[in-house]
């Protein structure tokens, strides 16, 4: 009888203890599971976070590279053949990253505004018909109009550089440039300019006028209207390697001339192929007021005005690529 208690107690024991212990080893593995969910969310949070910390860096470091102009690069210069002048030019490029992701960077960073920056933008010829060696200065008058067609429509502010001091007074200010006189620039590139009611500047060789492939005087005078001509000397030289005399005949001649073809100041000077150093800049102040480079990025209104950046658009660059070179917001 005793013996029969016992087994009886310890099955009603087993019978009570076996749920107990299934409900409680339960609920000690849910709460387990809960704290590994917990664990994991808050993994996936972190991962969240450390993702929108990554695309913040990339945003922070996109958008830096794209308002940051570089600094031309003198290694990128490339020589040419004119065929008309047998002139060598170097070209410096911009020195700009080529690939732009601006277009697809999610915009959580506030931008810097554009009128930090003046665009002098820098062209040659306007022309599907290249006739140098160098294409890429032919810009295709097609290519042109949609460039011009864009700062219209994007409302920028095109000014000479009678306004250069003055330019942040301007909502979106930009400048258009092109150098050595080609005649397409009357034939495509002005009537353009003239369509989008634009001014430009044309920095001109006084020897080049006249000569096949380059602006007449009839032309010269009948654009200028709307054109600003400027100095690119007499005969395109290389200036760190003429003498003193020739230096100061190509930088006073070529103004002189200038200035009786237009009945207007020239006091701005393109050096030609880009080159020059302290002796060509202490000449050239004797002259002009400003000069500018085959080169190097945005103008910032804190550079010297003997060394004046421009944006280098050259044949065949992408809207996209003409947005990045002028910072477009
Ligand atoms: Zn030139």
């Amino acid at each position: 009888m005793q013996k029969k208690i016992i087994v009886y107690t310890l099955c009603i024991s087993i019978i009570l203890i076996i749920p107990l212990v299934i409900l409680l080893s339960h609920f000690g593995l849910s709460n387990k599971v809960t704290c590994n969910n917990s664990a994991s969310a808050e993994r996936v949070q972190e991962v969240k976070k450390e993702a929108v910390e990554t695309t913040v860096e990339a945003a922070e470091e996109t958008d830096q590279q794209t308002t940051q102009p570089v600094e031309a690069s003198p290694s990128e210069t490339q020589p040419y053949t004119a065929a008309a002048h047998n002139e060598q030019t170097r070209t410096v490029n911009d020195g700009q990253r080529e690939n732009s992701t601006d277009s697809d960077t999610p915009k959580i960073i506030e931008v810097q505004s554009s009128t930090e920056y003046l665009p002098i933008l820098y062209y040659h010829a306007i022309n599907d018909n290249i006739t140098t060696s160098f294409k890429e200065l032919f810009v295709s008058p097609s290519e042109f109009e949609q460039q011009m067609e864009f700062l219209k429509n994007n409302e920028y502010t095109v000014i000479t550089f009678d306004k250069l001091a003055e330019y942040k007074k301007y909502k979106k200010p930009i400048i258009i440039t092109f150098d050595d006189g080609y005649e397409d620039n009357y034939t495509y590139a002005y009537p353009i300019l003239k369509k989008f009611g634009f001014n430009a500047t044309i920095f001109l060789c006084t020897d080049f006028i006249d000569k096949p492939l380059y602006l007449k005087k009839s032309q010269i005078e009948e654009m200028l209207d709307i054109i600003n001509f400027q100095s690119h000397s007499i005969s395109h030289p290389f200036f760190t390697q003429i003498n003193n005399e020739q230096l100061e005949l190509e930088l006073s001649e070529s103004k002189r001339l200038l200035e009786e073809l237009t009945g207007s100041a020239v006091d701005v000077l393109a050096y030609p192929t880009g080159d020059y150093d302290s002796r060509v800049i202490k000449a050239a102040k004797k002259y002009y007021k400003y000069a500018v480079l085959n080169g190097g990025g945005l103008y910032r209104g804190t550079d010297n005005n003997y060394e004046i950046n421009r944006v280098y658009i050259p044949r065949g660059i992408s809207m996209t690529e003409f947005k990045r070179r002028i910072n477009h917001k």
